[in-house]
């Protein structure tokens, strides 16, 4: 029988990690660039990012992880298992933070993963295949493009020297600031086997609070299709030039922006639309518009489904062209394709979650995550649990310390499982 799929024993079953110590792990990490406002500022490659990566790492080595780095700087701590020839069973995710970020994106992953090996220490268990907790370089994106930088090179998606290159806007490059926190490793990025992976993280949206359920059993992430529309067609006077004569691009547009957002209501439960920037030409009060460009954003569970609602849109921008005599381009500026999580791990974080007698329903990531990447390598899932209101990416982003420990023993039983206990 296959070690790894047993069902856990009723000591294991028993097991769960120390809530409090992860509760000051996380408000530790967090005064590493703490905002006035109580949120975090530590920007990828920053001094404060070499204090958190320091932090974290000497953490690690506390717990009697060995770290390895790679060139992208991202982070390996590893504990061993008794088979140390399989692949490790691997958690993890982000320690930089957005400028106005808050303490728990990015951090709980990685420090719940910490709490995980903290516990098997306490209570002297082994697993069969070793863990490991990885930090992946500039998951957020907000001084260097592109985002999921580390975790995009370590799974091919592009190149490290294209990683390297990249610039912020003073003009200093990924590869300098790489060199000057001294987080070059001597690994290839990639060139390290993963048997499955998980990711904790919260959940950065309204819906688990909303249905007051502890932790969302992550299905997937929603692809998206980002666009950018325009719409041209006559300046001319607001006073002299009667309606039926004329060709106002603002008018046919919000046709086309309505639709965007129909079209989203026409796909449910994951059909999301939305129109964030707009610009209107000439911009005057008593000027019909001649010209007003606005973006697409597009996203559902299924290409297919988010292909649906593409063409719905599209097919409505011809009509209104038709109807309104104006000229409509509609270019797609970047795609993204869903991605389904595996069942393997999808299924071993809801039999987790029902075990522990946690509340638990199915849901999607509308945002990108390391796990994004990690499921082209291997299975992968991901657990959330609610924040308030739903907000992230924000200095009052908050969650709960009860719903911060059920995520992580959710993470443990769910790596116990894939990793096999003797
Ligand atoms: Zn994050």
């Amino acid at each position: 029988m296959d070690s790894a799929l047993a069902p856990l024993s009723e000591k294991i079953q028993a097991l769960r990690i120390n809530g409090p110590r992860l509760w000051d792990s996380l408000m530790e990490l967090a005064q590493i660039g703490a905002t006035p406002k109580g949120g975090v500022c530590r920007l990828t490659l920053t001094d404060l990012d070499k204090q958190g990566r320091d932090l974290v790492t000497r953490w690690a080595t506390e717990a009697g992880m060995t770290v390895t780095i790679d060139k992208i700087g991202n982070g390996f701590m590893r504990r061993p298992g008794r088979n140390n020839s399989l692949p490790p069973i691997m958690t993890g995710s982000h320690i930089d933070t957005q400028p106005t970020g808050g303490k728990f994106d990015g951090n709980y992953g990685v420090l719940a993963g910490i709490e995980v090996v903290r516990t098997l220490n306490d209570h002297g268990i082994e697993t069969e295949a070793p863990i490991e907790v990885a930090f992946w370089t500039n998951e957020e994106g907000s001084r260097f493009v592109p985002v999921m930088m580390g975790s995009g090179v370590f799974a091919k998606a592009f190149t490290l020297e294209h990683a390297y290159a990249a610039t912020d806007t003073e003009g200093k490059s990924v590869k300098g600031e790489l060199e000057r926190i001294g987080y070059v490793g001597e690994q290839e990025p990639g060139d390290h086997p993963i048997g499955a992976y998980f990711e904790t993280h919260i959940e950065q949206g309204p819906v688990l609070e909303d249905n007051d359920i502890t932790i969302g059993v992550v299905q997937g992430v929603l692809g998206i299709r980002w666009f950018d529309c325009t719409v041209t067609g006559m300046e001319a006077h607001a006073g002299p030039t009667p309606m039926a004569l004329r060709k106002d691009a603002m008018l046919a547009a919000t046709h086309i922006m309505q639709d965007v957002v129909a079209a989203a209501h026409r796909h449910p439960p994951h059909g999301r639309g939305t129109v964030g920037m707009v610009q209107v030409f000439p911009n005057s009060r008593n000027v019909i518009p001649g010209r007003v460009k606005f973006s697409i954003d597009l996203r559902n569970s299924t290409d297919a489904l988010v292909d649906q609602m593409v063409e719905e849109v599209k097919a409505l921008a011809v009509t209104v062209a038709k109807e309104h005599g104006v000229d409509v381009k509609i270019e797609m500026v970047s795609s993204y394709n869903a991605i389904a999580f595996h069942d393997n791990c999808v299924d071993a974080v809801a039999r987790a979650a029902k075990s522990l007698g946690y509340s638990n329903m199915p849901v999607v990531s509308g945002a990108g995550h390391d796990a994004v990447y990690m499921a082209k390598l291997t299975s992968s899932g991901m657990i959330f649990i609610p924040c308030k209101d739903g907000i992230s990416h924000n200095e009052i982003e908050d969650a709960k310390p009860e719903h911060i420990t059920a995520g992580c023993n959710v993470l443990l039983h769910a790596m116990l499982e894939r990793a096999g206990v003797v």
